[in-house]
């Protein structure tokens, strides 16, 4: 009996034909891109220095549909499509009438949802010529990602590697090497921002918003180096729809509807992959789902941030965006979940709060650990601490169809498994693990530095 079943599966003959873009589908159409010096919408020749043009064109595309290539099918069918699962086993454990599905992203190569678009993004500038990428991560999972997609068509990847993760996390460096990457620490010599970072303080551990500005200069002063980028950007998000694209086929197979549906959000781009695809219906009349985006309370971009023009990095190069933000200066707490530490949010995901098409909540880390442990010893996967908020909030709410005796069917994207993360479970274990949410006089402060931004909005 398919209702009876745990695991869903499609054949590779069901790898999606297309991507599915929103933006055709939005209300109105998503903020321009404002240039960063001029503050004029950004022209596609604005962004050749850094983009190839095939993704400039997705970035601003407007049909509603944009073709998959087929050598990126290829690749995609390394792992993909990806398996749904019914978690019974976590059902049982709370003892709730609720139905949970999972959608579980962790079986790519990297052991994340990330080479969705990291195969696309190589594919694309292999094709338009692009002879080198340059990118940043953070605790590698990106970098990593991108490592192994550039190896696949044939593009070298720089990666500049945020210092501490790159002192505290080896094997991830490890792993970008093994891929083929060069894997620099950022602040580094190689670029002007770097240099000017490490003249002021020698020692600086580096943050995200530093390694983009550097990967940023490097694309924009080099010929023939272009950047990439693994989450935030539209093209991002379009790459991602595959996740909620396969999930809807499997979801009929599995002949549940959901009621809510759960993600967590860093950038934006898993919990857009999965929910993209099922907002298509509702913003062409049909159903309404629930859908909630899970943040950290160290880094509360959805539920804390400021919907304005905001810079993507700390040296202030990159095009100003419309979106959920902390401010360009903002510095997470030192939470483990590394994929969650951004200061931005996807425009589109930012504008879909917005319209309240989507609803955001906020979740210390204890407490997501907790839920991940129960997951784990419930359903034998180990979630990368970025799934542990959409856990927290899946469980949340199951517990809450028990008290009210409601069968609800939850759905949520298990975008990554936690095997590069286990020093954060043996802190977690350890009892090491702090819950330091913003504080509002550093919310203030990093908020206060927003760009002025007369043009548009
Ligand atoms: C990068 C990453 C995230 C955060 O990025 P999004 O664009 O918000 O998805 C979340 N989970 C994992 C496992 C990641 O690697």
């Amino acid at each position: 009996m398919a209702s009876e079943a745990i695991k869903f599966l499609l054949g590779d003959d069901r790898i999606p034909r297309s991507w599915y873009n929103i933006a055709a589908d939005l209300p109105e159409p998503p903020s321009p891109v404002l240039h960063p010096e001029t503050r004029a919408p950004v022209t596609p020749a604005d962004m050749a220095a850094i983009f190839p043009p095939s993704l400039i064109a997705q970035e601003m595309a407007t049909e509603r549909e944009i073709e998959i290539p087929e050598p990126v099918r290829e690749v995609y069918a390394l792992w993909r499509p990806t398996p749904l699962f019914r978690a019974r086993f976590l059902e049982r454990a709370l003892d709730t009438p609720a139905r949970i599905y999972y959608k579980y992203e962790g079986v790519s190569p990297t052991g994340s949802h990330k080479p969705n678009t990291a195969v696309a993004q190589a594919f694309f500038n292999h094709a338009d010529g692009t002879r080198r990428l340059a990118t940043e991560t953070g605790a590698g999972q990106w970098g990593t990602s991108l490592a192994f997609a550039g190896g696949i068509f044939g593009v070298p990847v720089d990666v500049f590697m945020v210092r501490v993760s790159f002192d505290q996390k080896p094997y991830r460096r490890a792993a970008m090497e093994a891929y083929g990457a060069r894997c620099v620490a950022s602040p580094s010599e190689e670029t002007a921002a770097g240099r000017q970072i490490l003249s002021e303080d020698p020692q600086s551990t580096g943050s995200l918003g530093i390694a983009i500005s550097e990967a940023v200069e490097t694309a924009a002063t080099r010929e023939d180096t272009k950047y990439a980028l693994g989450s935030v950007l539209n093209h991002v998000m379009l790459h991602q729809t595959v996740i909620g694209l396969e999930t809807i086929e499997q979801l009929a197979l599995a002949d549940a509807v959901p009621d809510v549906i759960v993600g967590c959000t860093g950038g934006g781009s898993n919990f857009a992959g999965l929910v993209f695809p099922f907002l298509a219906e509702t913003l062409r009349g049909g159903r309404r789902y629930r859908i909630i985006a899970a943040e950290p309370t160290a880094c509360p971009t959805l539920t804390r941030g400021a919907y304005a023009y905001d810079f993507g990095d700390t040296a202030h190069l990159t095009p100003l965006l419309k979106m959920r933000t902390l401010g360009s200066t903002f510095v997470p707490t030192g939470i483990h979940a590394g994929g969650l530490r951004y200061h931005g949010m996807s425009p589109l995901v930012s504008q879909l709060l917005d319209l309240g098409l989507i609803e955001a909540r906020a979740y210390d880390q204890t407490p997501c650990f907790a839920a991940g442990v129960t997951f784990a010893r419930a359903e034998g996967i180990v979630p990368a601490p970025e799934a542990n908020h959409a856990i927290r909030a899946v469980i949340d709410e199951a517990l809450v169809c028990k008290q009210e005796g409601r069968a609800r069917t939850i759905l949520f994207n298990l975008c990554g498994h936690g095997h590069f993360d286990m020093q954060a479970y043996a802190d977690y274990f350890a009892g090491k693990l702090e819950d330091r949410p913003y504080s509002e006089a550093s919310l203030t402060r990093s908020l206060g530095g927003l760009p002025e931004v007369s043009a548009a909005e």
